[in-house]
Order: C-alpha cells, then sequence, then structure tokens
C-alpha cells in the first residue's frame, strides 16, 4: 500500500522513544539523533506538526494504579510532554531548524499557547510547531491531542513514530507469527482493539478522514523511508 500524498503533517512520537536506551527520562543524544530525523524529513519540503508523548516520564494511569487522583495525575503526565516538547525544541534549533512550541495548558514564560492560526502562520514561515499537553484535560492521552491537531491544522496524515513498525492483528512480542497489517481499516481497529492508539484518536481520524501512518521511529532513517514510500509501516485508512 503506497503512501498517501502528504504536504502537510502531524508527527507523534510516543515518550518512551526519547529515552533512547535508557528505562526512564530523556537521553539528549537521543533526541538529538531524533531531531536530525525531523530535520531531514522537513527539507523535503513538508510542513511538520510535533506532538510528543510523556510516557517515558509520567503517565497518568500509572500514578492513579499508585493510589493517586486520576485527574491529578493526569495533569502531572501532560507536564511531562512539555518538558520533551522542549527537548525536541532544543534539539532542532541546535540543528538551526525553527521551532514553536504550543502547550494546551498555558505557561506563558515557556511557550505559546495553542493558536491555531499562529501555528499556521508558523508553518508558513517554515517553523516546526510542537504541540504540548495534549488536548489539555486529565483522562485523554497524546494520540487524542495528536489526532486533534492533525484535524484542525487539516494535515494530511497523523505520522505515529514508536517502537513497533506496524500494527499486527496480536502482540509480535508474545506472538511469533503475529501478522503486520499493510493497511487496515479504522473501523477493524476499533472492532478488534488492534493497540494503534487510543479508541477516541482512531474515531477522530476516521471521521476526518485522516490516515494513520503507524512505523518504527527507532530505526535510523525510517521517517525518511516511510515519507518516500520505501519504508515498512501499517496505513489505517477507510476500507478500500
Ligand atoms: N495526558 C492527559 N491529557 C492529554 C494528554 C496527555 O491527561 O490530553 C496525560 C496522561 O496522563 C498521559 C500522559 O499525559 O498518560 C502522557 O501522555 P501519553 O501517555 O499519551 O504519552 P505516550 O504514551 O505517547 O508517551
Amino acid at each position: 500500500m503506497p503512501m498517501p500524498p502528504v504536504k502537510r503533517v502531524l508527527l507523534k512520537l510516543s515518550g518512551e522513544v526519547l529515552m533512547g536506551d535508557q528505562q526512564f527520562g530523556i537521553d539528549p543524544k537521543f533526541v538529538s539523533e531524533l531531531a536530525k530525523e525531523v530535520k531531514a524529513a522537513k527539507e523535503t519540503g513538508l510542513e511538520i506538526c510535533l506532538v510528543i508523548g510523556g510516557g517515558n516520564i509520567f503517565r497518568g494511569m500509572a500514578g492513579a494504579a499508585q493510589g493517586m487522583d486520576r485527574a491529578q495525575a493526569d495533569y502531572m503526565g501532560m507536564l511531562a510532554t512539555v518538558m520533551n516538547a522542549l527537548a525536541m525544541q532544543s534539539a532542532l534549533e541546535q540543528l538551526g531548524v525553527p521551532t514553536r512550541v504550543q502547550s494546551a495548558i498555558q505557561m506563558n514564560e515557556v511557550c505559546e499557547p495553542v493558536v491555531r492560526r499562529r501555528a499556521e502562520r508558523h508553518l508558513e514561515k517554515g517553523r516546526i510547531v510542537i504541540f504540548a499537553a495534549g488536548v489539555g484535560s486529565p483522562y485523554f492521552t497524546t494520540d487524542s491531542g495528536a489526532a486533534l491537531r492533525a484535524a484542525e491544522m487539516r494535515c494530511d496524515a497523523l505520522l505515529k513514530g514508536t517502537s513497533v513498525d506496524g500494527v499486527y492483528d496480536s502482540d509480535p512480542k508474545k506472538n511469533p507469527a503475529a501478522k503486520r497489517f499493510d493497511t487496515v481499516s479504522y473501523d477493524r481497529v476499533l472492532a478488534d482493539n488492534l493497540k494503534v492508539m487510543d479508541a477516541s484518536a482512531v474515531a477522530l481520524c476516521r471521521d476526518n478522514a485522516i490516515p494513520i501512518v503507524v512505523f518504527s521511529i527507532r530505526e535510523k532513517g525510517n521517517l525518511a523511508r516511510v515519507l518516500a514510500g520505501e519504508g515498512v509501516q501499517t496505513i489505517v485508512q477507510k476500507e478500500a
């Protein structure tokens, strides 16, 4: 299945890919490597919106499982995504790539608030816009934040860079016979509860006809290969 033609994309990176080989937190060397991949993608002429998760630092569900108030824990998770966004901004700017961070939770000393028209202008000027703090509300994830920003910024695709190279019919870590889909419909993902993104994010992409491209960001050069239609990925889209 070929990559859909894209001019503007939303790239969602799980927080865990910022840890590199660490168990927790941010590995600046690894973030710098990721930034090089993003820079190379931008140099092909793409407009790029970025959303980075926070799972390398804090996940609300994990806090709640240990007895914290869920909403409070989710706010901590959102703050973690802001830290990741700032780390990526710094890495990109060290490579000479202009960026702006816009956070769904206002923190004016650190970054801009989310303002769609302003984000538009940044993209026109060749800046990468990093959207932080998800949708700004607890009980959501950065996948939903990514789907929301992809819809409002009218992105041609949501690229989900993660640790696995696509969507499988069962967990490839547990089942060696698991089969990777080249393409799969939104409805199948939802009906079979396939591990792509949370259901609200998938439904938002479906309702706005935004293809979701799931690929491994851990392999060097893979983002460029996927964009050039030469990579390994799964495309979640409408039934053909
Ligand atoms: N979060 C939230 N609302 C949002 C986005 C994120 O409450 O709109 C919180 C939630 O606790 C989540 C954490 O931030 O667990 C980190 O985000 P996520 O788990 O999506 O990160 P990823 O798995 O992509 O690293």
